[in-house]
């Protein structure tokens, strides 16, 4: 029986998932690689680090399930997007680790950019995003302008540019040996340098950022074979068919393919994605525009995104700085310990605050302290953070659409907390829903290689695949849920003009 592998380059980790016919799952090898933190507000991964754990995962996920690269038909990739790499064309050596979606080291590029007329919307327009230290522009920006010879080297022609979409394509297709340099319009979408409209990299945008466009990938579309995979690894021959940032693919894996139709994925951030067909829609609400896929020469399909950057690293943070919990599902029972949060809130602000805010000053609050709150408390507030935020970017998707929405469908590693899911629904006052396959960004990712070379025949396999695990029905009386949100906002508002 055939078979269609995804790679998941993912924040934390990097997966390989096999998946059926049937859109179940297979297999699946994963790999955490190292989160390496030089200072304050910066976050790097190494590239090299991630390809070969690459490597090793789709090793692994093959002899799981005791396959062969001859038993998979096509490989889709699915990743972090906006992680900026940088590397040289003839050795194949990146000339500085990967630089985060996270990382805020290029707030004062963005502001300088912003100095130059139409402040932090002067790429809206044309690439739907607010100018942030999130997206990879401005990452390729301070390489060049940081690294010894960089910029000599990138005039010449020597060095490429990849989100690690690009970089893993590159490598698996043959590295310095006719690595193939390209990526999918879903990721080209986050680098600020891409024109939504014409899906093609915009010559003054890369001017303005002083980015070479010799060093651009060639933007494809999300789903065909851009080539077969050339090293020797346990995938050798397999052609590469799929590439959909990771939010989309998990939207795409959702079965989110008409307009209105909305997912949130709980990973280390969170991700709310609301397709709005082939028409692109401009928030006046802090969402940002984006690709949502482009299948072959279909029309390109947008979304409106809300993007949170901190939901379940604050769950990492309690368990890695603070040492207040062993592993991350140990959450639920401390915040199962007491019946609401004692008063406290707290806003992960780490690396400023994304949607709806965009505020690159605001830094993390701890608010409504007592001599009362204990640990219960705190670990409840910390779950609560996640559900507020997405209350937040949903009530601004509601404001840009016009329509409200009825239900949410949910994924990431997250959702397995029962406590957050009861808590999203109380807060949002609309029922929240958990498909069968929770793992919808390497599922979206295997969709869009499986379509390619006509494993699946077309969106309507997919729909049909999808399957309803468990709901949740908002409990929580209004005025209850009036309130509590009233009291986060207040707390919101405590985090601003902290960066100075
Ligand atoms: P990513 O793809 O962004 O690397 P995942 O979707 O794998 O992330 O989700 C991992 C995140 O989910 C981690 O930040 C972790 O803290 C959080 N997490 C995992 N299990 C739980 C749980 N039971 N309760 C709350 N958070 C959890």
């Amino acid at each position: 029986m055939p078979y269609v592998a995804a790679i998941d380059q993912g924040t934390t980790s990097t997966r390989c998932m096999i998946f059926d016919h049937s859109g179940r799952v297979v297999s699946v090898d994963q790999k955490e690689h190292e989160q390496i933190f030089p200072k304050a507000g910066w976050v790097e991964h190494d590239p090299k680090e991630v390809w070969s754990n690459t490597r090793e995962v789709a090793a692994g996920a093959l002899a799981k399930a005791d396959l062969h690269a001859s038993d998979i038909v096509a490989v889709g990739i699915t990743n972090q997007r906006e992680t900026a790499v940088v590397w040289d064309r003839t050795t194949g050596e990146p000339v500085y680790n990967a630089i985060v979606w996270q990382d805020t080291r290029t707030d004062r590029i963005c502001a300088e950019l912003e100095a130059l007329g139409g402040g932090q919307e002067r790429y809206r327009a044309k690439t739907g995003l607010p100018l942030a230290t999130y997206f990879s522009g401005p990452k390729v920006r301070w390489i060049l302008d940081n690294v010894e010879g960089a910029r000599e080297k990138a005039e010449a022609g020597d060095l490429v540019f990849g989100n690690m979409d690009t970089w893993v394509l590159w490598n698996m297709t043959g590295g310095v040996d006719g690595g193939v340099h390209a990526t999918d319009p879903t990721n080209a979408s986050r680098t600020l340098l891409m024109d939504l409209d014409t899906l093609s990299w915009d010559a003054e945008i890369a001017k303005d950022m002083g980015i070479p466009l010799s060093m651009l990938p060639e933007i494809r579309s999300s789903s065909e074979e851009y080539g077969k995979v050339r090293e020797r690894g346990a995938l050798a021959g397999v052609p590469i068919a799929g590439i959909l940032g990771d939010q989309q693919a998990a939207t795409f894996g959702q079965a989110c393919l008409s307009p209105g139709e909305a997912k949130n994925t709980y990973g280390t951030g969170n991700f709310v994605l609301l397709n709005t067909g082939t028409e692109k829609v401009l928030s006046e609400n802090g969402l940002l525009t984006t690709v949502c896929y482009k299948i072959g020469e279909r029309d390109t399909v947008y979304a409106l995104e809300g993007s949170i950057a901190v939901t379940g690293s604050l769950v990492q943070w309690l368990r890695d700085n603070l040492g207040m919990i062993g592993s991350a599902a140990e959450i639920e029972e401390h915040a199962r310990s007491v019946e609401d949060n004692g008063g406290c809130y707290f806003v992960p602000a780490f690396s400023g605050l994304f949607a709806p805010y965009w505020r690159s000053d605001a830094r993390g609050a701890i608010v409504g302290l007592t001599r009362f709150v204990n640990k219960g408390h705190l670990a409840r507030a910390v779950l609560e953070a996640t559900a507020f935020q997405s209350r937040e970017v949903i009530e601004a998707m509601n404001a840009d659409s016009g329509v409200p929405l009825k239900s949410l469908k949910v994924d990431g590693g997250m959702v397995v907390n029962e406590l957050l899911m009861q808590f999203q629904a109380d807060i949002l006052g609309v029922p929240v829903i958990r498909p069968v396959v929770a793992e919808t960004t390497a599922l979206g990712a295997a969709y869009a290689a499986g379509l390619a070379v006509g494993f699946w025949a077309g969106e309507e396999d997919i729909r049909q695949n999808w399957a309803q695990d468990k709901q949740w029905d908002p409990a929580m009386a209004e005025s209850t849920r009036t309130e509590q949100y009233q009291n986060w906002k207040r707390a919101v508002t405590k985090t601003f003009d902290w960066v100075q």
